[in-house]
């Protein structure tokens, strides 16, 4: 991957262009002949004005580089067939489906929702997995008549699959999810391979659940499936888990399951902040695919095909967030709170997570910082802290400022806390900017709000009376510019 560097310089040295992931921004950052920030060759600050903000800006080289990355790494390490799926509940829309599968990509869905946004994206049902540790026999029966894989997690999938599937109708496919039981150093919320997980079954379960599956006519199990966390920057607990995982392909295979395919999940994790060190795409793939081929080959085992599911190291980097500055409250000698327009709506992972990242100002990214601020949301919580103790330039109300690394996680976690509309994305390349997802207008919040009939005798201010909310702006459709 080269950095559009056509309209200015190059804004700071990326890491490892081929790999996104290291990188503290999209590959495509840089400054135009005045030092202000570009992404895909436009302008931050310019799409700020055009779209209003809070906005989430998606640079597609980054995207179709990170996807390439895995596809050729996988290649380039893996003998056998494999395929990268992409966790789409790190960012889930119709263009992100459409833009993996036209990478060659799959998908993983963990609900109806997200299932019927990959369907509808022309992402390949044959390519699509259901993920869910409780699945509702709607998604199950949505999956199954759209030929989608079910990863069953629990007894539960299996007793309402059994149920659900027609007497003589073909066999629903079926990935089998276990808790592999490894252990690895990232926040605990976000470790899901220990045994002690609400994912997947118990190893000790998984015997007798392959057992209880041979001969039953409405399944065919096809493939096993095990995810050790997230944001991981160790590679060893992956190297353990394609151990773990083919001992059980053999125990499957020996009972007469065609099992073919081997998912160890996602969890490589990206760089947030200047000293996050996570191994680049290429050296986890070979990690994982070295294992699997070294441990398959101990069991005599021919190579299964290998799948993985990357989530955030798929999409974050890629991501930009741009808010318009506000209020600003000083308590000398204390602390100083510079406000933007966003916050936990459109980015909860700093007040759930406690989550770092990296911003500059989009018109001024190279000037020095010469005071330490809160960066606060809007919201009514007194948690709600994008950035604490931020080095900043001084700024003023109306700066925009760019937040880095908010690819994954952000939009597919926003709220509509305080009755806030969430923002809209645009997706950025070559200095074309394309509107992928509208922003809401407060009028969209009372959609689904029902007014008792009893209620508007005593309601002032029906519909009629209220004066405009104001539309904001990214709304509209835009054109392609
Ligand atoms: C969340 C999740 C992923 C993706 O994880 P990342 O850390 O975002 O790569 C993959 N597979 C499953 C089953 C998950 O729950």
């Amino acid at each position: 991957m080269t950095q559009a560097t056509t309209s200015g310089r190059t804004y700071e040295k990326n890491l490892d262009p081929d790999s996104p992931n290291r990188n503290l921004t999209p590959l495509t950052t840089a400054l135009d002949t005045k030092e202000r920030l570009l992404v895909g060759d436009c302008l931050l600050s310019d799409l700020a004005k055009r779209y209003g903000t809070p906005l989430y800006v998606l640079d597609e080289q980054t995207l179709r580089g990170t996807c390439r990355a895995y596809r050729e790494a996988l290649k380039r390490h893996y003998p056998g067939p494999s395929l990268p799926i992409y966790a789409s509940k790190a960012n889930s829309s119709l263009m992100m489906s459409s833009l993996v599968a036209s990478e060659g990509l799959g998908l993983d869905a963990v609900s109806a929702g997200e299932l019927l946004t990959a369907l509808r994206g022309g992402m390949p049902n044959e390519r699509i997995v259901l993920h869910g540790n409780n699945k509702s026999d709607e998604e199950l029966l949505f999956a199954y008549n759209n030929n989608v894989t079910v990863v069953v997690d629990n007894q539960h999938d299996l007793d309402r699959l059994a149920v659900l599937i027609p007497k003589e109708a073909p066999p629903v496919q079926l990935m089998l999810r276990f808790t592999p039981g490894i252990e690895c150093h990232t926040h605990e919320y976000i470790r899901t391979g220990h045994i002690d997980s609400k994912f997947g079954f118990d190893p000790n379960q998984i015997e007798a659940v392959l057992r209880g599956l041979v001969g039953q006519s409405w399944a065919r199990l096809s493939g096993l499936h095990a995810h050790i966390g997230s944001q991981i920057f160790e590679l060893e607990p992956h190297r353990d888990l394609a151990v773990v995982m083919a001992e059980v392909l053999k125990l499957t295979r020996d009972l007469g399951h065609p099992v073919n395919d081997l998912n160890v999940g996602g969890g490589l994790g990206i760089r947030y902040v200047e000293s996050d060190d996570p191994p680049s795409i290429d050296r986890w793939v070979q990690v994982v695919a070295e294992a699997v081929i070294t441990s398959c080959q101990k069991r005599d085992l021919d190579l299964p095909r290998l799948m993985c599911e990357p989530g955030r190291s798929l999409v974050a980097t890629a991501g930009v967030t741009l808010y318009t500055v506000g209020s600003r409250k000083t308590l000398p000698g204390i602390r100083t709170y510079v406000a933007i327009d966003g916050g936990m709506s459109d980015n909860p992972r700093p007040i759930t997570y406690q989550s770092l990242y990296t911003c500059r100002v989009a018109e001024r990214p190279l000037a020095e910082p010469n005071e330490v601020v809160d960066l606060v949301g809007k919201h009514c919580e007194s948690g709600d802290v994008l950035l604490k103790n931020l080095p900043l330039p001084i700024t003023h109300s109306g700066d925009v400022i760019a937040v880095f690394a908010t690819g994954a996680y952000n939009a597919s976690m926003s709220s509509n806390y305080n009755r806030i509309p969430r923002p809209a994305t645009v997706l950025v390349n070559n200095g074309a900017s394309e509107l992928v997802q509208r922003r809401e207008q407060p009028d969209d919040l009372l959609r689904y709000d029902v007014l008792p009939e009893r209620f508007r005798e005593v309601t002032l201010n029906s519909e009629k009376g209220v004066k405009p909310s104001g539309r904001v702006r990214g709304g509209e459709s835009a054109p392609r510019s």
